[in-house]
């Protein structure tokens, strides 16, 4: 069976996205982005913008942001060799944290794995912050490299909330250092390439990478991100879009303590005295993250939490910048920037299919907050061993059988239960102005921990989302109550229909 996939569409929309992030960051009036030009489910990822035709001239922030780095690890790869043409148990696709730890526990069992990536020795770009009860649980407290033992909110000018759950900022070198060495030892290998088109056979598929090589494999893996190389999808792709601008920089001073990071500051006081912009802030509110590292060091984020269409980078960055001015933030350098495109909700991939997917490709991504990588990193251990179950001689499965037992791990029933929880918070959060998303953290943020700890991390399940969802509607002010009945009905019916159909 030849399955000549999406691929080349999908991979050559990659780059439509990295012109329209350009495009609007050089607008000067940026208009928000519309997701249709950029393809049906295309392509969110996060950019560095270290070019210098990406400059605006007139901004004296973004003229701090520095040229192109690349960081690399040293580490000597042994590679695949490809005149040896074997067929090996498992090809992952794509070396971020997905796919390495999937390819890192498959060949601990002593499978043969080989991972593919274009860099596979670039250090990932993304600054991955995390609570560090959900990096411990995976004894992962050694690839942090800052820890907060709490977090703050402000609601708006008066309303502050201290969460007291440690937070930290993942060591992103010191993580993928451990899963490559660990993968090195169990004889994974490596290929640096790029795949474009996947053919399967009965009992094993053929990936086709763009420096020509053919590489044979029982199972295959797309761990490729947002880009969603492999993993097909039969619905409209409609998620919603989280989009964030952040620097990392060397600044005179700031007012944050050192002991909690920002988790979300919604305050708009910045934007008094510029109306255009206080307006577009009341209608899709953008608020700040920020990790101060010292008093002279902090990661910086303006964050729009979701928005379909996602908001434009330009708009983020203006906001950001009169936000800064007001805190006094004079900033001197910045070490790097990253823009943050993250697709969240949307349909899940088509259930089973040939291929198997893992994190972002595989619609893993919260749905109503935009973290993953805790989550997708407690799951690989789940698609791991189901390949090495169901590959092993206990149960021989393979081909379409053998990937339709991963899905079922990695989406059980309870899962799919879950995300559509997650959508319909998603849903209402996409519906809700600047206070109507004040009043939702107001009420959210007074939860019992278990609650709020349990949403955030992906830990709640039905009937207990139920009851987060009444205690947090208990919680919720009256013109709460009003909003989420009034712009949650409909939301609602397509949870629970969703829910039946997922029940037959
Ligand atoms: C800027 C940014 C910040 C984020 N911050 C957080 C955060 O703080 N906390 C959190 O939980 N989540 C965060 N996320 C969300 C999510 O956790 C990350 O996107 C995470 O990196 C996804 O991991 P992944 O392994 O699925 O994909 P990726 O990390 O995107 O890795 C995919 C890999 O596949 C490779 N690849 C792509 N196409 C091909 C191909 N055709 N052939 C071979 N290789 C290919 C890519 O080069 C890349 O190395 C963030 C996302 C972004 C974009």
């Amino acid at each position: 069976m030849d399955t000549l996939l999406r691929t080349h569409n999908r991979l050559e929309l990659l780059h439509p996205l990295h012109q329209l992030s350009e495009s609007h960051f050089l607008s000067p009036s940026p208009k928000p982005p519309n997701p249709n030009s950029w393809g049906f489910g295309k392509k969110p990822h996060r950019k560095w913008s270290k070019v210098a035709s990406f400059r605006v001239s007139s901004s004296a922030l973004l003229d701090l942001v520095p040229g192109t780095k690349t960081e690399l690890l040293e580490f000597d790869l042994p590679m695949y060799d490809p005149s040896k043409a074997l067929t090996l148990d498992l090809a992952v696709v794509g070396g971020g944290p997905a796919g390495l730890a999937v390819a890192q526990r498959v060949s601990e069992a002593g499978l043969s794995v080989v991972s593919i990536d274009p860099s596979p020795n670039l250090v990932w770009p993304n600054n991955y912050g995390v609570w560090v009860d959900e990096f411990e649980a995976m004894d992962l407290l050694d690839c942090l490299d800052a820890t907060w033992p709490g977090a703050v909110v402000y609601v708006d000018e008066r309303n502050t909330k201290l969460l007291g759950r440690p937070y930290a900022r993942v060591n992103r070198r010191s993580l993928k250092s451990k899963m490559m060495r660990k993968c090195v030892e169990n004889g994974v290998r490596f290929h640096r390439a790029k795949v474009v088109k996947v053919i399967h056979e009965e009992e094993k598929s053929f990936l086709i990478c763009d420096d020509g090589i053919t590489i044979e494999a029982a199972v295959v893996l797309d761990a490729t991100g947002f880009s969603r190389c492999l993993v097909q999808y039969d619905k409209p792709y409609n998620p919603g879009y989280q989009v964030a601008y952040g620097i990392l920089a060397e600044v005179e001073e700031h007012p944050f303590d050192l002991d909690k990071m920002l988790f979300m500051d919604w305050r708009d006081s910045h934007l008094k005295g510029n109306g255009e912009l206080q307006e577009r802030n009341r209608r899709i509110p953008t608020f700040l993250y920020a990790m101060p590292f010292s008093s002279t060091r902090i990661f910086l984020e303006e964050t729009s939490l979701v928005a379909r269409p996602g908001l434009a980078m330009g708009d983020i960055q203006e906001r950001m910048e009169a936000r800064l001015k007001h805190l006094g933030i004079k900033v001197k350098s910045i070490e790097e920037d990253e823009r943050c495109v993250i697709p969240m909700g949307g349909p899940l991939p088509v259930l089973p299919q040939r291929v198997v997917g893992i994190g972002g490709t595989a619609g893993m991504v919260h749905p109503s907050t935009g973290y993953m990588v805790a989550r997708t990193l407690a799951a690989a251990p789940v698609v791991a061993d189901a390949i090495v179950r169901f590959l092993g001689s206990d149960r021989g499965l393979s081909g379409d059988a053998l990937s339709a037992e991963v899905w079922k791990d990695l989406w059980p029933i309870e899962r799919r239960r879950q995300r559509e929880f997650f959508c319909f918070g998603m849903d209402i959060l996409l519906k809700l102005d600047l206070e109507g998303t004040r009043r939702f953290f107001d009420a959210f943020f007074d939860l019992e921990p278990r609650y709020w700890h349990g949403f955030l991390s992906s830990r709640l399940f039905l009937p207990e989302l139920v009851f987060f969802g009444l205690s947090l509607f208990s919680h919720a002010s009256n013109t709460s109550r009003l909003e989420i009945m009034a712009k949650g009905t409909l939301p609602l019916v397509n949870m629970v229909n969703n829910l039946i159909r997922e029940r037959d």
